[in-house]
């Protein structure tokens, strides 16, 4: 047998994970309600008309070439003024890099940073990606707790704990996957004085800043005085385009401090070439264009929140925060009694009640006893999941 390597037999996803013993049900004829990956153009959501034109019109007018590595100009000034408007961060089209979406810019830069050995700061319970791809370029995802009892807020003294000598960055995830979670102002600021203490950049993922419901995102990078943030952010959430790959970043480093990592990023971001250039066209067109679609949007994703939310509040054995951003749910389970833990739990509700949630313990240790779910599909199908799981619950309970 060939063998494969250690870093790569190494990655763990576990929101595709689980997918595998559901496809064993739909194999023998099972309808089962899937409700483990966020992606909203699985549902009733489409980018808006006005990105879908542009997507076509690009290809047909030729631009199926190569672009510069570092993103197409026009799309970065367009960046520019998107992130002046929602940030008032003080940027030009040279602190912009335009990738193939957020999961990259976070290649880009936990390659850039990372030696073996170093460590960075990542949220528990936290997306997935950001442990598995740490590890993959050689670093330690050091974990900081998020308190559910304070709505899944950092914990800023866990924060202050796990720095180290060997750590390279704070990275912060608001609002949050898998918790929902919106920061507050006050946090943000805790969290740019600590790395401003250690001498730390903070690395801020917004790709739901628009994706509220309760109050408004904040950015790092809008706050910041001296600490350098890197801000991600991209189409796939608040512009509903998943498939299309496409996202960027920004520097907002008023000391000049990332100037070598600046550098890095760019030799790994000429290796790769270059993002899609038909879907820049559409980001151009997304950015600059009309938002009203959002409302409308939001406006769904809120009933459907609000419902889910409701229903989890009814069930036994299970506790529940309100999210305030994002499209996730993320319950805690109470009654442990029956089940050895929550991937058991989760096998157990995907056999009998067939809902597919993913365990929580797959988002780093905090997540422990806890599931997420994604209320994205419409009210009728979350009405079928939360009427086969609360049945399944009741059962179980003697409830
Ligand atoms: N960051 C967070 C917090 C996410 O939840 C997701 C996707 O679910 C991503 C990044 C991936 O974004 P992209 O599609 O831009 O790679």
């Amino acid at each position: 047998m060939i063998r494969a390597s250690e870093r790569a037999m190494g990655i763990e996803y576990a929101i595709r994970d689980v997918v595998l013993p559901a496809r064993e049900l739909e194999k023998k004829g099972i309808k089962v309600i899937r409700l483990n990956i966020g992606d909203p153009g699985k549902y009733d959501f489409q980018p808006p008309k006005h990105m879908r034109d542009a997507y076509c019109k690009a290809i047909q007018e030729g631009h199926n070439y190569y672009g510069p590595s570092e993103g197409l100009p026009e799309l970065r000034e367009a960046i520019v003024t998107r992130e002046k408007r929602k940030n008032g961060v003080d940027i030009t089209p040279e602190d912009v890099r335009v990738t193939a979406a957020v999961t990259e810019a976070l290649q880009f830069i936990f390659g850039a940073l990372l030696n073996p050995g170093d460590n960075i700061l990542v949220p528990s319970p936290s997306y997935p990606p950001y442990v598995g791809l740490v590890k993959f370029y050689g670093g330690i995802a050091n974990e900081y707790l998020t308190v559910e009892e304070n709505g899944w807020q950092p914990d800023i003294d866990d924060m202050r704990k796990k720095i180290n000598e060997r750590t390279k960055a704070i990275a912060v995830i608001n609002p949050n996957n898998p918790t929902g979670a919106l920061y507050e102002k006050k946090t943000i600021k805790e969290i740019l004085d600590l790395a401003g203490e250690y001498d730390l950049p903070v690395i801020s993922d917004e790709i739901y800043d628009l994706m509220t419901y309760e109050g408004k995102h904040v950015s790092p990078g809008s706050l910041t005085k001296d600490v350098p943030v890197i801000v991600m952010n991209g189409l796939s959430k608040v512009y509903f385009a998943t498939g299309w790959r496409l996202g960027y970043f920004y520097y907002v480093d008023p000391e000049g401090k990332l100037e070598e990592v600046r550098e890095a990023i760019d030799k790994m971001a000429r290796i790769r070439i270059c993002p899609s250039t038909p879907a820049q066209f559409a980001a151009i067109a997304g950015l600059t264009g009309p938002m009203d679609y959002l409302d409308e949007y939001m406006g769904k994703l809120k009933e459907r929140r609000d419902y889910i939310y409701k229903r989890f509040t009814e069930i036994p054995g299970i506790s529940t925060t309100k999210p305030q951003g994002a499209f996730y749910i993320f319950p805690r389970i109470e009654e442990r009694s029956k089940w050895k833990s929550d991937k058991e739990f989760v096998l157990d509700a995907l056999n009998e009640a067939h809902v597919l949630f993913v365990h929580g313990s797959g988002f780093g240790y905090a997540g422990d006893w806890h599931f997420r779910i994604v209320f994205l599909p419409p009210v009728e199908i979350l009405e079928e999941a939360m009427d086969n799981f609360e049945a399944f619950m009741r059962k179980r309970l003697g409830a």
